[in-house]
Order: structure tokens, then sequence, then C-alpha cells
């Protein structure tokens, strides 16, 4: 049986990035990006005030003095006058500097002066640079703002929209099919009869490759029979992905590796060293026009999602221009003592403490196992431990993955 670290290693061998497109700024999110973005305008654009008040020359400033008006300068307009000794300009909050000024004061210090074109401030003096930006503080022209390989957030498109990228180049979508199988399963509007439950993962996998950007196609159920499986496998080798959940085990209704290999999958994995998660089946269908990537997951729910976040996962963040390990899991410290047991690293259901204590601490959830999906209804993520240690003891630094 293969590790965590071969199956990844397998995963990257077999996926390579999708083809790229142009991406309009608006669905950017989420998506890797293959160039990097270079500023094309100084931030800010120009010498700018800060506060609406006045522009002024900071070595005018003295108690009791009187100042000339020369002109308003509002945002989007330029000004046209350079300050003289004791003028000052009118401004607004983003509007350009005059020439010669060098501070500005608050509109809340001033008082009218003896004439319409007149003002008087109520301090004794004012620092240089006060309440001002200057050109390219926050940033200038030539200057890289993210590097090829980072995924957008939706807090970085105003900083794109500031350096004119109304569109960038990314991999293009990848088109993932999810197709869980067995004749025990019964759709989530229906109520389960003897024997029966509702069907889970389907509904979950779907929902958390949408979360992670893919686009989706829902096969249905397919029942535990060859000539169905047969062709809704085939309609699912049409896309990027294919994701079958159950049926992989050794059971005697676990078709799916079987008819996956008469279908031509080439098969690259069967089973690896994790729990939850051990029938993971991992295989590649390549034809002239299309290579697809098969996951077969393991049919208990929770099996499946931890099969989804560590697997599947590493192959979107291929087939989307990106690496092949995340770099989401961190570091925490064990709330309590825990116990885990077997010969296989496990992934266990953790809950982030809202402690404010500067050390992130995570508490491992009570949890069944694989069929038990109430644990990760109030976990924030996996907590790893792995395979050569049974007891750890509060306090220990665990890697945790969070979702
Ligand atoms: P299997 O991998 O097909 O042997 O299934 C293992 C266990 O997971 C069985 O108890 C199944 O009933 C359950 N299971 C399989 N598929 C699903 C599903 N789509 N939703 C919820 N449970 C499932
Ligand atoms: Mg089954």
């Amino acid at each position: 049986m293969i590790s965590v670290e071969q199956a990844f290693q397998l995963i990257g061998e077999a996926a390579s990035s999708l083809l790229p497109e142009q991406v309009d700024l608006q669905n950017l999110v989420g998506r890797i990006l293959l160039e990097p973005v270079i500023a094309d305008v100084d931030s800010p654009p120009h010498d700018k005030s800060m506060m609406d008040g006045w522009a002024v020359r900071s070595q005018d400033i003295q108690p009791g003095a009187e100042y000339e008006i020369t002109e308003t300068v509002i945002a989007g307009a330029v000004p046209t006058k350079a300050l003289s000794e004791n003028q000052v300009a009118r401004i607004m909050t983003g509007a350009p500097l005059p020439k010669a000024a060098d501070a500005v004061v608050m509109v809340e210090l001033s008082i009218p002066g003896e004439t319409e074109s007149t003002v008087k401030f109520e301090i004794d003096s004012v620092r240089p640079e006060h309440h001002i930006l200057r050109s390219g503080a926050n940033f200038s022209t030539g200057q890289t703002l993210f590097p090829a390989g980072h995924q957008v957030r939706p807090t970085d498109i105003g900083l794109l929209a500031e350096v004119g990228i109304a569109s960038a180049r990314a991999c293009k979508t990848p088109s993932v099919a999810v197709l869980p199988t067995g004749n025990e399963l019964v759709n989530c509007d229906q109520r389960p009869g003897p024997g029966q439950i509702r069907n889970s993962n389907g509904p979950m996998l779907l929902a958390m490759l949408r979360s992670a950007g893919a686009a989706t196609s829902d096969l249905g159920v397919g029942r535990d029979d060859a000539a169905d499986l047969r062709a809704n496998m085939q309609k699912g080798l049409e896309h990027d992905i294919l994701i079958l959940s159950g049926g992989v085990s050794a059971g005697e209704k676990d078709l799916v590796p079987g008819i996956l290999k008469s279908l031509g999958v080439k098969e690259i994995f069967h089973k690896v060293k994790v729990k939850p998660g051990k029938p993971v089946w991992f295989g590649v269908s390549e034809s002239s026009v299309k290579r697809t990537l098969v996951f077969g997951l393991p049919g208990n729910p929770v099996s499946s999602l931890v099969g989804f976040q560590l697997f599947v996962r590493a192959a979107l963040r291929v087939l989307a221009g990106g690496s092949l390990a995340s770099d989401r899991a961190v570091m925490a410290s064990l709330a309590c003592d825990h116990q885990t047991r077997g010969d296989r690293p496990t992934y266990w259901p953790g809950q982030l403490l809202a402690d404010p204590s500067i050390t992130r601490s995570v508490i491992p959830l009570k949890w069944n196992g694989s069929s038990d999906l109430l644990a990760l209804g109030r976990a924030d993520g996996l907590i790893y431990f792995s395979a050569d240690q049974h007891d750890h003891s509060a306090g220990k630094e665990v890697s945790f993955l969070p979702f």
C-alpha cells in the first residue's frame, strides 16, 4: 500500500494544467494567475490630500496668521496655481496637491478670515507632510504586485482594478463529473426505506467542487449493476475529472475498479495508507481528444470527504496551473490529550478554539469514524496524526488542514 506522499506524487505525474484562457476580472476569484501582475500606474498617481481641508506651506503656519485662498481643488480636478508665501488652497480628500504645498490642515481646524478670500487656523504650526500622501507611496509603476501562481481572492480584486487588470490569463475551469454508486442510496428528498440511506456524497462532492471553482456535472446515482455503471462512467469520462464514490472496497458489489479497467482507464493506485479513506482508487483515461483523471472515493461520507480534501484538491490545483502541494496546512497546538489507533496516519476532525491566546489551538472532536458526518459539521478542518504515535498529549504541535 502506498503512502499519502506517494499518492500525491503519482497524481502530480498524471495531472497537467488545462489550456489557458483570458478571464474577466469579475470571474477571477479562485483562479490562479498565469502571469505576474505589474503596476501600470503609481499609487497614488499624484501627491494627494488625505483630508478635506487646506493645502498649505508648513513654514507659513504661525499663531494668529491669516492666509489668502488661491483656489479650490476638488477630487478629479487639477490645481492651477502654485502656493506663494501665506497662500493656501481649499482641497478635498484625494485631490492633487498644488505646487509648493507640503501639508494639509483639516477643515475642522479652520475659521473664516476677515474677507471671503481669506482663512485662519486654530493651530500654531503644522508638521511638513501632515495629511498628505506622496505619489507612489503605496506602490510604483513597474512594481510586481502579485507573482504568477497567486490564487486570486475577493480582497485582491480592488488592487487588480486599480492597475487596470480588466482580465487576466488563467487555466480553463476544470469540468468534473460526480457519480455516487450504491443500491442502498436514495435521494436526500426521500425518506429511506429498510436498508436504505440517503445519498450524502453526491451533494457534498458537488458542493465542495463548486466552492473549489470547478464546473460540475451531476450524473445522479449509479446502481451496483455493471451495465448501468458502465454507461454512466462513459458519460463521466467526457470530463476532465470523474469522481465516483462507493464500490471501490472489497465487497461483493464493489464493481467500480473492474468496470473502469474494462473502459480502458489505467489504474495508477488503489489503496493508500490513510485513515479514513484507505480504499481510494486513482487512474487515468487517455484518448486522442481527452485525458480524464478518475478518482474512486470510498463510499463512507467522511472517507469521501477526506479523499476529496487530500487528493482531488491536489489534482484541481495542478489543472488550474498551481502547485500539487497545498499551502493551507497550519500548525496548531492540541487542546487536550488524544488517542489514535492503527498503523495508518489519521486525519481527525478538529475544531479551532475561539481562544484569544496567540497560539492557535485545535480540539479533536468526538468522532465515530468514516460514517460520522456530525463531527464534520462542527469541524473547521482535519488534524493530522502520524501513525508512529498513538498517545498525543495536550499542547503537542500538530498539522491542521483547514477546509
Ligand atoms: P462502499 O464503499 O460502497 O462499500 O460503501 C461504504 C459505506 O458507505 C456503506 O455503508 C455505504 O452505504 C456508504 N455509502 C456509500 N455511498 C454513499 C453515499 N453516496 N452517501 C452516503 N453513504 C454512502
Ligand atoms: Mg457500495
